[in-house]
């Protein structure tokens, strides 16, 4: 299994999909940079995610927050005080290590030597804001999106005036000095979430909480994820933050193991409460019907980007025999699929066939995601897309110049039609509309 994460990461550099972070200096440890297809990948992802959580919702509002937040914001939530980890040092090698993650608290589990007393480390990045360095400019990298949402819930109701239950959503990068990251993309310091913090009445909360665990269990699927592949486990009461009444991790089956791919939290009035006491303000919310004033509860689906698409990468990624060869393919679903149609010429020594098939190219560009590539023999075009997850491949041939027509082939199925060229746009349009099922 460990194989298949060294096939994605390989195939993750060598088409363009996800490139060691400052690559050309040896690289900074466990910083990644998405390339041409990665950043289309990831577009498509945060594009699917935002149309089912705020377009096709009615109850959903966006936000865009800025990444450094006043420093009381995070004495209010708590992570100046809790946001930490347990990490030990070998004092033999130097490196540093997650107590939860070793075996032998005393014991260095890379030399042997042996590791100081546990000490706590923050896992916020911390620097200052202006030209002053000291202790009244310091400001953090937000951990999380979240409390963006949070502290802009009194704009939110003065702008908009929704009326409970509704939510935000917002995808952006966020920031942590882990002490061990790791796994490709899948543990980095700076990484991307989606969050939405859904406000509703506290007796409501439960049921909403429900109603969000299956919307987003839906989601996955919808998306094409393998359902052997997903599962949804509620934490234990002994493992709940105490704030939270209630929680469950979305998991995915890595080549290492069942990891956690997003947490929904029932997070009861904790955080409004919390930033009401230090900022002095009244983030209560107004009932005018029952004319009462209270504290929402809020639920959280919080997920991360890069997690996200790694798995869905590991999800589609296939090889299957064809002839005498292995072919691999990345089965995305037509929606994540970074392009969407790529149009090859047979022959590109033939000027009149090379012209059309540009000519088609520049159509279908305005339509969906298109690329033209005349730069190897038709075998080696086909592979190269399979590996990128190209959903169709269009030949134009000889013959397309006498009947104008040209064959489509089908990235999974790989099977060809032929359809004529002022066709083409239509069937694909047809295609990358159906929904699934
Ligand atoms: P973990 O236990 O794996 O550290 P967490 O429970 O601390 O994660 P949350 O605080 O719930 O994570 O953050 C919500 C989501 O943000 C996670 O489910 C994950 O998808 C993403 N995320 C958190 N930390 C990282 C990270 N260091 N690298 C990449 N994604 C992350």
């Amino acid at each position: 299994m460990a194989d298949l994460m060294e096939k994605i990461v390989s195939l993750c550099k060598r088409r363009g999909f996800i490139f060691p972070g400052s690559d050309i200096y040896g690289g900074l440890a466990n910083s990644w940079d998405y390339g041409p297809y990665g950043v289309e990948l990831k577009n498509n992802i945060k594009r699917a995610w935002w149309k089912a959580n705020v377009y096709l919702r009615n109850d959903m509002l966006g936000m865009d927050a800025a990444i450094l937040m006043h420093p009381k914001t995070w004495e209010a939530s708590g992570h100046v005080e809790n946001f930490f980890d347990l990490k030990a040092d070998c004092k033999g090698c130097h490196k540093r290590f997650k107590v939860a993650d070793l075996k032998d608290r005393k014991k260095c589990p890379e030399c042997g030597g042996e590791l100081t007393e546990a000490r706590q480390f923050n896992l916020m990045f911390k620097t200052h804001s202006g030209p002053v360095e000291d202790a009244s400019t310091v400001v953090y990298l937000r951990p999380e999106t979240a409390q963006g949402m949070f502290v802009n819930f009194p704009n939110i109701l003065d702008s908009r005036h929704p009326k409970l239950p509704f939510g935000l959503a917002q995808i952006g990068k966020s920031f942590r000095n882990e002490i061990t990251p790791g796994n490709f993309t899948f543990r980095t310091r700076e990484f991307e979430q989606m969050e939405i913090e859904y406000f509703c009445r506290p007796e409501e909360s439960e049921k909403v909480y429900e109603e969000w665990v299956a919307a987003r269990k839906q989601w996955y699927l919808d998306l094409g994820m393998h359902p052997e592949h997903i599962r949804f486990r509620a934490h234990e009461k002994d493992e709940l933050a105490h704030y939270a009444r209630a929680c469950t991790d979305v998991e995915y089956a890595f080549p290492w193991g069942w990891s956690e791919l997003e947490g929904i939290a029932n997070r009861t009035d904790f955080d409004l409460k919390q930033h009401a006491q230090h900022s002095g303000k009244d983030l209560r919310y107004f009932d005018e019907v029952k004319k009462e004033r209270f504290y929402p509860y809020i639920i959280e689906p919080s997920g991360g980007v890069d997690r996200c698409l790694l798995a869905f990468l590991v999800d589609a990624y296939t090889e299957e025999p064809v002839k005498e060869e292995v072919r691999a393919l990345l089965k995305l679903h037509k929606d994540l699929a970074p392009i969407k149609a790529a149009v090859l010429p047979l022959l590109k020594n033939r000027p009149e066939l090379v012209e059309t098939a540009k000519k088609l190219a520049w159509d279908l560009k305005k339509s969906f995601v298109t690329v033209y590539d005349d730069t190897a023999a038709i075998g080696k075009l086909y592979r190269r897309q399979d590996e990128v997850g190209t959903l169709y491949c269009i030949t134009v041939d000889v013959q397309s110049l006498e009947d104008k027509q040209v064959t489509v082939r089908d990235r999974d199925s790989m099977q060809q039609e032929r359809i004529s060229i002022d066709k083409v746009k239509d069937y694909l349009t047809d295609k990358l509309n159906e929904t699934a099922g």
